[in-house]
């Protein structure tokens, strides 16, 4: 296929999430949606740019490396190319459930990752929201995951545009009829699932890490699909106001942020009066 073939396609399918969220929408929105969905598009833009010169020379030379050398676990094996794809695919998709554990529990990563979480709205555009301290530090786990795996470029290629679609639709603000979205998480993650993830509660902030699979979640035992969305505070404790969150706050909170600034909270009562 065309590569304008391809964009058009891929735009279309934004595009049409974009508007179903607009006509279907899972939460109330807090912050204006100009001023939020600029700045969301600078950070994803910077994002996109940092990822593009440093990580892609990484993972090029890497992935040839390893298929060449026979290194790692995949190329142990003579299997059939459909097959050596599906489980590279799979075990990327487990070990990024890994990453987003410790981006949680390591103080340096969690500083840049809260910014991710920061978002008072969580919609397509939260998907494309990470702090670039954060996804410059994701190239040295994505350099051990392909080593580790011994994932072939195809595959690293297919991985990175399945997680894409993943997670612009499970960040969307998209109400999928109740029935439909109870089928869906059975394999993989759906937004309410992923706005659990997004709660200003620690104990529900500390579920729901898998990308694409929700399998991940199913055999850890960090699950939890119980809280009504509409019970969900999305965001973190210490940045609850907009004026908090402008391009130059945001860039800047991994460098300033105080030990409070970084904690989550007990319950989510008193969040809720704004
Ligand atoms: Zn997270």
């Amino acid at each position: 296929m065309g590569v304008l073939i391809r964009a058009g396609l891929a735009a279309i399918a934004v595009g049409a999430l974009v508007w179903l969220e607009r006509r279907r929408p899972l939460r109330r929105t807090v912050e204006p949606a100009l001023r939020r969905n600029l700045r969301n598009a600078v950070v994803a833009a910077m994002g996109g740019v940092a990822l593009r010169l440093l990580e892609r020379p990484v993972t090029d030379r890497l992935t040839a490396m390893a298929v060449r050398h026979r290194i790692g676990l995949l190329q142990r094996f003579n299997m059939p190319k459909w097959a050596e794809t599906l489980l590279a695919v799979v075990l990327l998709d487990y070990t990024l459930y890994v990453w987003h554990v410790l981006t949680h529990r390591v103080p340096l990563l969690w500083r840049f990752h809260i910014v991710h979480h920061a978002d008072l709205d969580m919609d397509a555009s939260t998907a494309v929201r990470f702090h670039v301290g954060e996804l410059v530090m994701s190239i040295g786990w994505r350099a051990g995951q392909v080593l580790l795996i011994g994932v072939p470029a195809e595959a690293l290629d297919l991985w990175q545009k399945l997680v894409i679609a993943a997670i612009l639709f499970h960040h969307s603000n998209l109400r999928l009829p109740i029935d439909l979205e109870r089928a869906l998480v059975q394999g993989i993650v759906t937004p309410r699932m992923h706005g659990v993830h997004h709660s200003v509660v620690r104990a529900e902030a500390d579920s729901n890490w898998s990308t694409i699979l929700s399998v991940w979640d199913r055999l850890h035992g960090t699950l939890r699909l119980n809280v009504p969305q509409d019970e969900i505070e999305i965001g973190v404790p210490a940045f609850r106001t907009p004026d908090q969150l402008g391009l130059l706050q945001f860039l800047t909170i991994p460098l300033v942020a105080s030990g409070r600034d970084l904690e989550l909270a007990d319950a989510t009562h008193q969040y809720r009066a704004r």
